[in-house]
């Protein structure tokens, strides 16, 4: 992003550590990620000052809950269109991040934004939590592939159609086919 358009928020924010800056695919996919899709500016500062990081070892998702993932992605694959694992296990603390966007008086996190959860993290558990330990996590986000690479469809993309397809395939819960909140890159076990 240009220092020209960083708000002065982002010198409040500079007071914190910043986060460790690794060249892991995860860093890679999230910036892919952030390229791929308009993001209001104000808020990407206050991301990049505060982010958890993504977690995207599939080691630390639930063995059996892995496996189906990998079936579902296979057959994607096979079908022409591939989707990558891109989140997997969070920690507590990325959890509360994404439960404070949307809720200024969120603490620690809160923050204007979309809402994007309603698992706080701490009374209400995501699937991606698990049980809370690494090995545990029973949800994953996965994106379509393009030319190599992450993108985002817009929801009404069909191709988010095939993954929740292939997903309940495999005897998963597809967030696309939630009733509220519908999550296209989500599914969890049952
Ligand atoms: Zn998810």
């Amino acid at each position: 992003m240009p220092k020209s358009k960083r708000s002065s928020k982002r010198r409040v924010d500079r007071k914190m550590p910043k986060p460790k800056k690794t060249k892991s695919e995860s860093a890679r996919l999230k910036a892919t990620l952030r390229s791929a899709r308009p993001i209001n500016a104000a808020l990407k500062t206050l991301v990049i000052a505060a982010e958890p990081p993504i977690d995207s070892n599939p080691a630390h998702l639930d063995s059996a809950f892995r496996g189906k993932l990998e079936r579902a992605l296979a057959q994607l694959s096979a079908q022409g269109n591939p989707f990558r694992f891109v989140e997997g296990f969070r920690m507590v603390d990325r959890q509360q991040w994404l439960y404070g966007s949307g809720r200024p008086s969120a603490v620690p996190y809160g923050r204007p934004g979309p809402i994007l959860t309603n698992a706080d993290g701490v009374n209400a558990l995501s699937k991606h939590q698990g049980n809370g330990t690494p090995g545990s996590g029973l949800a994953a986000d996965c994106y379509p592939l393009r030319g190599g690479s992450v993108y985002i469809p817009p929801d009404t993309d069909p191709i988010w159609d095939q993954y929740a397809a292939a997903v309940v395939a495999q005897g998963l819960v597809a967030g696309r086919n939630f009733p509220k909140f519908k999550d296209s890159p989500h599914c969890e076990m049952p």
